[in-house]
């Protein structure tokens, strides 16, 4: 009785709604709100950089601002800029690009909408500041972001690609490249940008030379990659300008074969949009073709793998026998296992060596 008495005495405390600048409905409620309306949506992406200073103060602004036009995403602003996936209804896009013109850090910012549309992409709106839009794990001092490489639009990119020689570089994590890459690409097993940053250098050595084609989902990585080769002594250094997003829509409208081949995974519920139609991924349990990621259903693992619909079905959306049992137990005692760990994200980075230690292989499924 005492707990209850307590937690409405909180309650009483707390901001009127309106005041409150987060989020505060619950996610299943938001869902069914989403999937309860027929209102169109687009989804979109965009970022700068700009030196800000007051985050805070932006960030409460920009709340008020984006929740008033109905926007639902998840939005980084930092000391060094910002960082914005969302989706509008489609009836708000104007007033949005009229709000960003009129606030002089997004004066003009392209707005990039998504390959492949889907309303359930965010079901709430999230800024945060941070210090880092993209973290690097590099100190200021270490670049001078005035020395990078110069910017190829997709078409330019798409002609290089072709050319023989030519250094082609994934600067995304191994759970991206998994599934979609730029053919002939060099991709590595790294779970965070500032793991990739920090061996770039050293598996491009005595690559000084040569042209090097840097890419990442919509440009924003490779702004630092550049600028971080450029600074480490490499002479031809190009990125591509608006990211795999600008090239799929280029090479589509222009009716070009796509040299990105397979799905180009986002960070948001819909986890990829389809590029080419053939998967060019593995079931990590079966070895099956597939390029389907999902969370491991276990509230306490929630490990990012691919998995198939045979295994889904036979492991019930778990990584491994372990995880397994654990759903099967009463939710209560779920909940008491969990009891004093730390909360796990919903989606979890992961390296290939470590998803091979953690998911067990069940040897080819049945159809
Ligand atoms: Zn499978
Ligand atoms: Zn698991």
């Amino acid at each position: 009785m005492q707990t209850v008495h307590n937690r409405k005495a909180t309650k009483k405390q707390k901001k009127p709604a309106s005041d409150r600048l987060y989020n505060h409905i619950d996610k299943k409620i938001l869902k069914q709100h989403m999937e309860n309306s027929d209102e169109a949506r687009t989804t979109f992406s965009f970022y700068r950089y700009r030196s800000l200073e007051n985050t805070q103060a932006i960030r409460d602004d920009l709340y008020r601002k984006f929740s008033a036009l109905g926007m639902l995403g998840r939005i980084y602003i930092a000391r060094e800029g910002i960082n914005a996936q969302f989706s509008l209804a489609n009836k708000n896009i104007k007033a949005f690009q009229t709000l960003t013109d009129s606030l002089p850090f997004l004066r003009g910012v392209q707005l990039k909408p998504a390959l492949v549309e889907a309303n359930y992409s965010f079901y709430k709106l999230v800024i945060k500041v941070r210090s880092k839009i993209v973290a690097d794990g590099l100190l200021d001092s270490q670049i001078d972001f005035s020395k990078k490489g110069s910017y190829l639009s997709p078409l330019e990119f798409h002609a290089k690609a072709l050319e023989k020689h030519m250094v082609i570089v994934d600067v995304r994590n191994y759970y991206e490249s998994e599934v979609g890459h730029f053919k002939n690409s060099i991709t590595s097993d790294t779970s965070s940008f500032s793991q990739q940053i920090s061996l770039l250098s050293q598996r491009l050595q005595g690559k000084e030379q040569q042209e090097i084609l840097l890419y990442c989902t919509g440009g924003i990585r490779c702004e630092k990659a550049s600028a971080y080769l450029a600074n480490n002594g490499f002479q031809k250094v190009y990125q591509l300008e608006g990211g795999i997003i600008e090239y799929c829509h280029t090479v589509k409208q222009k009716n070009l074969p796509s040299l990105f081949i397979g799905k180009n995974f986002v960070f948001d519920n819909r986890l990829g949009e389809r590029v080419t139609k053939k998967p060019i991924a593995n079931c990590h349990q079966c070895g099956a073709c597939c390029d389907t990621h999902r969370n491991c259903q276990n509230n306490d693992c929630h490990l990012l793998f691919i998995q198939c619909d045979s295994c889904y079905g036979y492991m019930q959306g778990c990584c491994s026998g372990h995880c397994k049992s654990i759903t099967c137990l009463p939710l209560a005692e779920q909940r008491n296992l969990r009891r004093g760990k730390k909360k796990t994200n919903r989606l979890i980075s992961h390296t290939q060596a470590y998803v091979q230690r953690k998911v067990e292989k069940l040897g080819k499924a049945d159809g």
